[in-house]
């Protein structure tokens, strides 16, 4: 340090500032890193790693990159979960000045991030912060570049595992939470794999679920009085009594420290974050990160990424519109009278007359909400002006379409809509039709808006034409046919004469450079003309520059009107979006109703049926809390279970945001969570088996759901022995049918048929079965849910269908033939023992168990043939005792 170079030290200083960051700090026409950051930075952005005072026994380790193409190299390091504080300077270099004065202007993070590089159109971005003490945490979900912020609190027993779902549910790409907290939130959402050993890795880590960086702050920044006076300020309220944040403290905190973390990231009032929302668990229906991948909500299980229910059902044509969707299927809506009233909406716009003209006229409208909040971070460009200008210009067209609409919804969305003709008019005249990207390029304010910025241009235009003028003067005066008057930023503007000609070069001209083959001079005349472009062209981008701000923060002003018209237009086109999608794809109203009931004629599963190249078979379904609360489903392998169990939910799911169902027809209840327990998978990263996952899901349903849930299991207790696996099922099953208060509405798929008694036990089970046929020995799908259960297992064809070699399929033929040969032979020959097994788990559990010794015998046939034929009346006893001897070494 004491050797340091003033420069070094400056940054020193600031990089102490910016601890866990990758400091990027401008040195001329470069942003420099240096140390670790350079070590992290040079490896992560392929670039060269070099060193300052490199023959010094302390090089400093030093990367590089070039200012002009920042923003690529800043989206990728924040796309890996660094997080990357941008230090400008802030003065101009110039006589007399040793050191520049520099600044961080802003630090760009995962969560934070608002530059277009870094989002995605379809989905938003999520910074959330987490505080908490005893058994109530609070969480809050700030969405920086639309200004969308909401908060929540979990109390009571389960309250941190709920607030992981919730948190899981938003997949925040960053997570802040007090120092204090730091156990828990890195055991639930870290410990993956720490590849890297540097300092900036230690507090970033991959979760197994998603990706989030995680940030820990200091407690301090947690404090609730300080984060009470900051929301006020920000919200501009007294209390915050009417968000719903009375007593809410951990909600208080984490909003507090959330939107501290984005104001002091983006060095920016963001004033676009005008509104929080508090919202209970009860808001909305709950589907947690398991449920969501098993249903393929938003994101595929195989590799298409459009294989999935938002895939099917986006028709979207904004931005804005595919979000809400996202999000509207996340989190279904549980209110019977908002649903309705989207369904009334979708109802109407089903007629394709005016669906069509709103989907035409929201197709020119620009994402609004991001646009109002690059306004309010200060980075909207004079492009995005002209953007806002052309999706206004759509706001009376839209109002109009609507003018007569019927439906409620439909009605209040057009009051929300904003024409705002003094901001269009204003950006009409105040921004030129084609501005240029950059400032200094000078033609981003239209003529005629500044008479100031008029009479500048005109200097610099007639100065140019003078100086035009001036070549061909001077041509004329020297006699040098081909001299030429030049400009470069380093010399301004000269006259050139070529080596050839300087002996004519008159006496008042001064020798400015002197190059190969010319040489460059200038004239008093000259630089006075030069002066008086230059100077005019400087303030000309000042006053560009100027103009331009004052004219985005009148437009800001607007923020409320712009916030509620993008957020109308939204809500339209993921409307518009829904009703495209029942007209398309053949989807029903569903009614609605306050009782349990779940009957569904028709069904079909959006997603298959969309990609399957035959016709889809829809099905049935009933469901109830009393008589027909557990359906036990059995059928081959490829019959169509999951598919079944999978359509309920996302019926259901659909029906609660509001969309139309695919469906014949639908009367369905209003659910309070999606519980799933489907197929097998493995979280090796998390060090959990996949019976492991498998019994701690079941866990979480059996402690969770309700009355109002809808579970779905498929195939559980698959991952131990068989003996092990069915009990569990069994026990599972019971303790669903049987526990009133988590007593759920309940669909099991299995292939334990033995499962299909308890329906012949238990007064709210019923028997369901996929059936298959078989034609010459090959299984065929009928796909078709039928009552009673399945008889037979093809499983055996369902494995020659998938290619086993045919010794294999004959092999397993035969035994599956003695085994069940078998098993009828030990209920004929021992009724007792039978019986006795069948009171104790059922008739099904002794022949398992028959099952079990005919096994045995099977794998030992040639040993039983040679017992067979001991003929016990000749043999001595110690001939006997060797036999026997013999036969338990052999045996397995
Ligand atoms: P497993 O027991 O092996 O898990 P499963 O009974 O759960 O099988 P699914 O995975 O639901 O079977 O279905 C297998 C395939 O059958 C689906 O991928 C789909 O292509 C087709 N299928 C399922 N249901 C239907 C249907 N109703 N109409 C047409 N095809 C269907």
């Amino acid at each position: 340090m004491e050797n340091a170079t003033p420069m070094y030290r400056q940054y020193l200083e600031i990089k102490k500032q910016y601890p866990g960051t990758i400091l990027f700090f401008r040195l001329g026409d470069f942003y420099e890193m240096f140390n670790e950051d350079a070590i992290n930075g040079s490896r992560e952005l392929e670039i060269t790693l070099t060193a300052r005072q490199k023959d010094s026994p302390n090089p400093i380790p030093m990367c590089g990159i070039p200012h002009h193409a920042a923003a690529t190299y800043i989206a990728r390091l924040v796309r890996k979960g660094y997080r990357v504080a941008i230090c400008d300077q802030t003065e101009e270099a110039g006589k007399g000045v040793k050191l520049v004065k520099r600044e961080v202007v802003r630090v760009i993070t995962p969560g934070t991030a608002i530059d277009p590089q870094l989002l995605e159109a379809k989905e938003s971005v999520y910074l959330a912060a987490v505080a908490g003490s005893g058994e109530t945490f609070g969480l809050a979900f700030l969405e920086l570049s639309t200004g969308e912020f909401l908060t929540t609190e979990h109390r009571g027993g389960n309250s941190w595992s709920k607030a992981c779902a919730e948190i899981e549910s938003f997949a925040p790409r960053e997570i802040l939470y007090p120092e204090s907290l730091a156990a828990l939130v890195e055991s639930a959402f870290g410990g993956g794999p720490r590849m890297l050993s540097d300092a900036a890795a230690d507090d970033r880590s991959l979760s197994m679920r998603f990706s989030a960086t995680l940030t820990a702050l200091e407690d301090r920044l947690f404090h609730p009085s300080d984060a009470e006076a900051l929301l006020k300020e920000q919200l501009k309220v007294g209390t915050l009594n009417s968000f719903g944040l009375q007593d809410k403290t951990e909600a208080l905190r984490a909003a507090g420290a959330c939107l501290r973390y984005a104001r002091d990231t983006q060095k920016a009032a963001a004033e676009h974050i005008s509104e929080i929302r508090f919202v209970e668990s009860h808001d909305h229906m709950v589907l947690d990160a398991v449920t969501v991948r098993n249903l393929e909500i938003v994101e595929s299980r195989g590799e298409s990424n459009r294989r999935t229910l938002l895939g099917v059902i986006d028709e979207s044509v904004t931005g804005m519109g595919a979000r809400l969707l996202r999000a509207w299927l996340l989190r279904p809506a549980v209110r019977r009278s908002e649903i309705e009233s989207r369904l009334a909406s979708v109802n109407e716009l089903t007629n394709s007359f005016l669906r069509d003209q709103i989907r035409y006229l929201l197709k020119e409208v620009a994402d609004l909400e991001r646009l109002v909040g690059r306004l309010n971070l200060g980075t909207a460009t004079a492009r995005d002006l002209l953007a806002l200008n052309r999706s206004l210009s759509q706001a009376p067209r839209i109002r109009a379409a609507l003018s007569d609409a019927d439906s409620l919804l439909l009605q209040v969305l057009a009051e929300k809509i904003h024409e705002l003709p003094e901001v269009t008019d204003l950006i009409a005249r105040a921004i030129a039709d084609e501005p240029p990207l950059n400032f200094s390029d000078g033609g981003v304010i239209r003529d005629g808006f500044s008479a100031e910025l008029d009479e500048l241009r005109d200097i610099s235009r007639s100065g140019k034409q003078i100086i035009a003028g001036f070549e061909e003067d001077e041509r004329v005066r020297t006699g040098i046919g081909n001299l030429k008057i030049k400009f470069n930023n380093v010399f301004g503007y000269f006259i050139e004469v070529s080596k050839g000609n300087v002996a004519r070069v008159p006496d008042d001209y001064e020798r400015r450079q002197t190059l190969a083959n010319a040489e460059r001079y200038t004239t008093p005349q000259l630089k006075e003309w030069e002066q008086k472009v230059l100077g005019a062209e400087d303030r000309i981008v000042r006053l560009e520059t100027e103009i331009f701000q004052d004219v985005r923060s009148r437009v800001r002003e607007e923020t409320p009107k712009l916030q509620s018209t993008a957020r109308a237009l939204a809500t339209l086109d993921a409307l518009a979006a829904l009703a495209e999608t029942a007209v398309r794809r053949n989807y029903v109203a569903p009614t609605l109703h306050d009782g349990d009931e779940i009957a569904v004629s028709g069904g079909r599963h959006p997603i298959v049926e969309a990609f399957l190249p035959g016709t889809f078979i829809p099905n049935d379904v009933y469901l109830n809390n009393s008589t027909d609360r557990l359906l036990i489903i059995t059928g081959p392998n490829m019959g169509g279970k999951s598919t079944l169990l999978r359509q309920i939910a996302i019926i259901q799911i659909l029906a609660q945001i509001g969309s139309f169902v695919p469906a014949r027809a639908a009367r369905l209840p209003m659910i309070d969570r999606v519980w799933t327990r489907v197929g097998a998978s493995d979280d090796l990263a998390g060090g959990r088996s996949t019976f492991m996952v498998e019994m701690t899901e079941t866990a979480t349903i059996l402690h969770n759901a309700t009355p109002r849930s809808l579970i779905l299991l498929d195939e559980i207790g698959r991952g131990t022995s068989t003996f092990d696996g069915l009990s569990i099922a069994w026990a599972v099953a019971e303790y669903l049918h049987n526990s009133p208060e988590h007593s759920a509405k309940t669909m099991f798929a299995t292939h334990y048929h033995e499962l299909t008694e308890l329906a012949e036990n238990l007064p709210g089970a019923r028997n369901f079965q996929v059936t298959a046929s078989e034609k010459d020995g090959d299984v065929v799908f009928l796909h078709k849910l039928q009552k009673g259960k399945a008889s037979k297992s093809y499983g055996i064809a369902v494995a020659k269908l998938a290619g086993l070699p045919q010794s294999v399929i004959e092999r397993a033929k035969s035994v599956l033939g003695k085994l069940e040969k078998y098993e009828l032979a030990v209920f004929r020959e021992n009724p007792a023992d039978a019986a006795a097994e069948a009171n104790a788990v059922g008739r099904a559990g002794a022949a398992r168990a028959a099952a079990q010794i005919s096994l045995f015998a099977i794998s030992n046939e040639s040993l039983i043939d040679e017992l067979r034929d001991i003929d016990i009346e000749r043999i001595s006893d110690r001939e006997a005792k060797e036999i026997l001897a013999d036969l338990k070494k052999r045996v397995i």
